[in-house]
């Protein structure tokens, strides 16, 4: 059967308008599609592949634990999910850790945690959520209402209640809201899908300051920063700020579907036994996949690299903005970068991946306005060389009209 991009109107759902390339193999930050064309990818999968496609380690604990055991359920532990788990202790603040599916259902965790935990130590009227405009955290009716953008979460129905809105990077806009009923914030220490946009220090500190003031936990969504996207394990090392809750998915399995909450013992403790659960969470494929993914991220070669090939990115995107002008700010933290649109290319982000695709290369928007950046933590600097120099071609053709 031929398989084609017609194929996708016909049978799929349409909430998505993937491009016309239909990939069929990739390899480090090489990608292939249907006709053999070749791309270098500075898509990452939306902040997931953080070793690139196929990386040896990834392919070989799948295979190895594809001849073990593939799913067993909570009723049994397993080996991988109790390894991964050890591993994400000794690596974080955190001493206890919940498995998920995915960065929604990670933080469905996180907030009906938080609900539960504020509940039994404060009473039913400390219920109060605080995220910020822009963020994202999620596709769940929880999670979508929770993320900042209400034409994600409107046209549903009545939305999940006590859930409030601050700006973001801006503290008294968040003293306005808080309260001796707020019962958690959360908050992505970089907005990835709000544009690219990270925290400043004080904002993170100050963040911290008022829910210890009103006894509100800190919940970091580390869904895009976490996994060494910033150049470090988790963002939130880099501030030197610790949450109380910090989800983590995406990169957490390389290309494989899995996401954590972690949290402290004290915290934890309010999950008691049938308060929340999931049927593949913990699943031992996708934690013998997680455990290579965060062994091979966590290293200072792969983490400082990232740091490396962050400024390498950056100095290439500036130049071509010397040349074109077209951005008014290149930022981001680590290898999750946004080059903004200055006012002549508003609204053009999208234009310019297009325009990209054509050029052979894989790129993201963040929004209509910043076109966004989320490689493999590992991507050669000759890719980065490459891929900038069909960056420039796309946006010259953008820029000629
Ligand atoms: C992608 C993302 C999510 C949602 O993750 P899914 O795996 O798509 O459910 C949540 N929060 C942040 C910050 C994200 O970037």
């Amino acid at each position: 059967m031929q398989v084609t991009r017609s194929l996708f109107d016909e049978v799929m759902v349409p909430n998505y308008a993937p491009s016309k390339i239909i990939p069929v193999k990739g390899e480090g930050s090489r990608v292939w599609d249907q006709q053999g064309n070749e791309f270098i990818d500075f898509a990452g999968g939306i902040a997931v592949n953080c070793l690139g496609h196929c990386h040896p380690a990834l392919v070989s604990a799948l295979n190895d634990q594809a001849d073990k055991l593939w799913h067993l359920s909570n009723v049994m532990t397993n080996e991988p999910a109790l390894l991964l788990a050890k591993a994400l202790v000794d690596a974080t603040f955190a001493e206890k850790v919940y498995f998920a599916n995915s960065g929604a259902e990670s933080n469905e965790a996180a907030l009906k945690l938080a609900r539960r935990y504020a509940k039994d130590k404060y009473g039913e009227q400390k219920n109060q959520i605080i995220a910020f405009k822009q963020g994202f955290h999620g596709r769940t009716f929880f999670t979508v209402t929770v993320g900042g953008q209400p034409a994600y979460s409107d046209g549903f129905g009545p939305k999940p209640d006590a859930i409030v809105h601050a700006e973001f990077n801006n503290l008294d806009s968040l003293k306005a809201l808080i309260n001796d009923n707020t019962c958690a914030v959360m908050v992505e220490p970089v907005q990835g899908e709000g544009g690219v946009m990270p925290a400043s220090k004080e904002f993170i500190k100050g963040v911290r300051e008022l829910c210890d003031a009103h006894n509100a936990l800190l919940i970091f969504d580390e869904v895009q920063t976490g996994v060494g996207r910033t150049g470090e394990l988790y963002a939130y090392m880099g501030y030197g700020v610790t949450p109380d809750i910090l989800t983590t998915a995406k990169a957490l399995g390389g290309g494989f579907p899995i996401g954590a909450m972690l949290t402290t013992t004290e915290i934890a403790k309010h999950l008691v036994v049938g308060t929340h659960g999931s049927t593949y969470g913990g699943n031992p494929l996708a934690c013998a996949v997680a455990l290579a993914a965060v062994n091979t991220v966590n290293t200072p070669a792969v983490l400082s690299g990232v740091k490396a090939k962050a400024q390498l990115f950056k100095d290439g995107l500036n130049k071509i903005n010397e040349k074109y002008h077209v951005f008014s700010e290149i930022r981001g933290a680590g290898l999750l970068i946004g080059a903004v649109l200055n006012s002549d290319y508003a609204g053009k982000a999208r234009d310019i991946m297009l325009a990209s695709a054509e050029e052979g290369l894989m790129a993201l928007v963040a929004g209509t306005n910043v076109v966004r950046f989320a490689p493999s933590l590992v991507i050669p600097d000759a890719d980065i060389e490459a891929g900038l120099a069909r960056f420039e071609q796309a946006v010259a053709s953008v820029v000629k009209g």
